[in-house]
């Protein structure tokens, strides 16, 4: 017999585990959650060190981008959680609430409720802050958020106060509307241990709920449609097809996946629905489009004439934002962010000294210019997405990238580092030319893990979802997911997406 839910969830990671909880909040309504992965059950996941050795795990799901040109050809890989929730166990738990100004193309593309001021409140509810001053912060959210103190290891308080000697504010902390400047970063702990989205919004008491069905290992192939409404899902568990319908659908499967489940369900571009041989229902032709994602140079490498300690939290202790006109300007936007790593870390190919002799200064843009797509290579949801994220395709991009590693160097080499600081390793101190330069960002760039903007929020007619998120083309689906935002935020979008799903929750009007 079908299962019917009043409610489909599909995706348990960061956005999903949110709607779940806010939507099965009412007793009055049935809700379904749907996920391709398991619970978590590997220890590592919960290790705050062990995070960069999670991908390419079982519950990874590995995906790869296309040969970038501007990246010397390079693949690139992309990890993402297949798992309860997704991406919010794998990733490096820096919570960034982002700078106003970065909403404001939101605001542009979706009206006022989409400014940073009308988020403000999802962000609050969201969180559950300790660590210092508690005001313009959640305090009992579900999202326990630290702002570490005393754990911030000696080489990255000798990185900010070198930041703070060449301009940069003395911030203290990324999450009170100011950006720019030095901060440890703000995690998302508990009891020293990773908190996943998951972990914090679905507690056994929430998943308890009788008006909640969580199912896993239900890989969702396609929507079903008749006319301008989805009915129901097709999904795979354990090699079998399942059927599911709902009266309405929430879809949250992330930057990449939501647009291949839309696709795949025939709305898309007519062309790409075309070659890959699905009937069009809905000529959407900016689904997959305006990706975009932050890049990091991996990295500007120091050995150390001291030994290092092993980091006590994550080893990316601190992302530094500047305005790279002006590294003093407090509330300007920033163009460029700076991060340090208690460790060694380079790109594949090249040497580095071993763990605890050396660390790490990497850059970044915030606002690259560069904007790829994602797309289906066939109609099978076992084939991979063509993922092309068009990496430093821009002049603006390219520009940036040097300025910033110009002065992750100039950081590097500042007396407040000496007490650290033997020699730069990489890019090597003999390399300084532009053309060195660039050539080294080109071998070396890797994804911050940010991607997002493939379902884009507008209020024009070719937006994906409208302002309240509903997918143009059908009357009761929605996403809500990293897919939506029409503008990446400077920093780290993990807490950005809680607040897409907290405040599309808190304003969901029935249609
Ligand atoms: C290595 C890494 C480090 C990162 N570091 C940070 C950081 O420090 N700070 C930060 O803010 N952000 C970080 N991020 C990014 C952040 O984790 C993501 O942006 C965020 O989790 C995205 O949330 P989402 O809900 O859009 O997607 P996800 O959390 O990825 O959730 C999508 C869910 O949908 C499921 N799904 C997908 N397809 C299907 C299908 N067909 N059927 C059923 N289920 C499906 C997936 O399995 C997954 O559970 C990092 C990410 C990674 C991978």
């Amino acid at each position: 017999m079908t299962r019917h839910f009043d409610w489909l969830v599909l995706g348990a990671g960061s956005a999903g585990s949110v709607i779940a909880r806010r939507l099965s909040d009412d007793p009055g309504l049935s809700v379904g959650l749907v996920e391709a992965g398991g619970f978590p059950a590997d220890p590592d996941i919960d290790d705050p060190l062990q995070w960069p050795a999670l991908p390419g795990r079982a519950f990874d799901w590995a995906y790869r981008t296309e040969p970038q040109p501007h990246t010397a050809d390079r693949c690139h890989d992309w990890p993402r959680g297949r798992l309860v929730g997704g991406s919010s166990c794998m990733h490096a738990m820096a919570h960034v609430r982002g700078h106003p100004e970065d909403f404001e193309p939101w605001r542009h593309a979706g009206g006022d409720r989409w400014s940073y001021a009308s988020l403000l409140p999802a962000f609050t509810r969201s969180e559950s802050f300790s660590g210092g001053d508690t005001s313009g912060r959640g305090t009992d959210g579900p999202l326990d958020v630290i702002l570490p103190d005393d754990a911030v290891s000696p080489v990255v308080r000798a990185y900010m106060a070198a930041g703070n000697a060449l301009g940069a504010p003395e911030l203290g902390d990324h999450n009170r509307g100011r950006l720019n400047g030095t901060a440890p970063n703000s995690l998302t702990l508990r009891n020293g241990r990773r908190l996943s989205v998951a972990t914090a919004y679905l507690d056994p008491q929430i998943l308890a709920r009788d008006n909640l069905t969580l199912l896993t290992e239900h890989r969702v192939d396609r929507l079903l449609i008749e006319g301008p409404r989805a009915t129901g899902i097709l999904a795979r568990h354990t090699g079998q097809p399942v059927t599911l319908t709902a009266d309405r659908i929430v879809i949250c499967a992330g930057a990449i996946a939501s647009p291949m489940l839309l696709m795949r369900s025939g709305i898309g571009s007519a062309d790409t629905l075309r070659q890959i041989g699905v009937d069009c229902r809905f000529d959407s032709p900016e689904v997959g489009r305006n990706l975009q994602d932050h890049l990091l140079v991996l990295g500007n490498v120091y050995r150390a004439r001291q030994s290092v300690p092993p980091s006590r939290l994550q080893h990316s202790e601190s992302l530094m934002y500047l305005d790279s006109s002006d590294l003093s300007a407090r509330h300007t936007q920033p163009d460029i962010v700076l991060a340090c790593v208690v460790a060694p870390s380079a790109a594949p190919g090249f040497e580095t000294p071993p763990y605890g002799t050396a660390y790490t200064l990497l850059c970044g843009v915030t606002h690259p210019a560069s904007r790829g797509v994602v797309k289906p290579g066939s109609a099978d949801p076992d084939q991979p997405p063509l993922i092309d994220p068009h990496y430093l395709s821009t002049d603006h991009d390219r520009a940036t990238f040097r300025t910033a590693l110009q002065l992750a160097r100039q950081l590097g080499h500042h007396k407040a580092l000496e007490a650290w600081r033997d020699c730069e390793v990489l890019p090597g101190a003999d390399m300084r030319s532009d053309a060195e330069l660039d050539a080294f960002i080109a071998r070396t760039a890797s994804t911050h893990h940010h991607p997002c903007g493939t379902c884009r929020m507008g209020r024009d007619e070719t937006a994906v979802v409208d302002p309240d998120l509903r997918i143009n083309g059908l009357g009761n689906a929605f996403i809500v997911d990293a897919s939506i935002m029409p503008a990446i935020p400077s920093g780290p979008i993990n807490a950005a997406v809680v607040a897409i799903a907290e405040h599309w929750a808190a304003g969901l009007k029935t249609p």
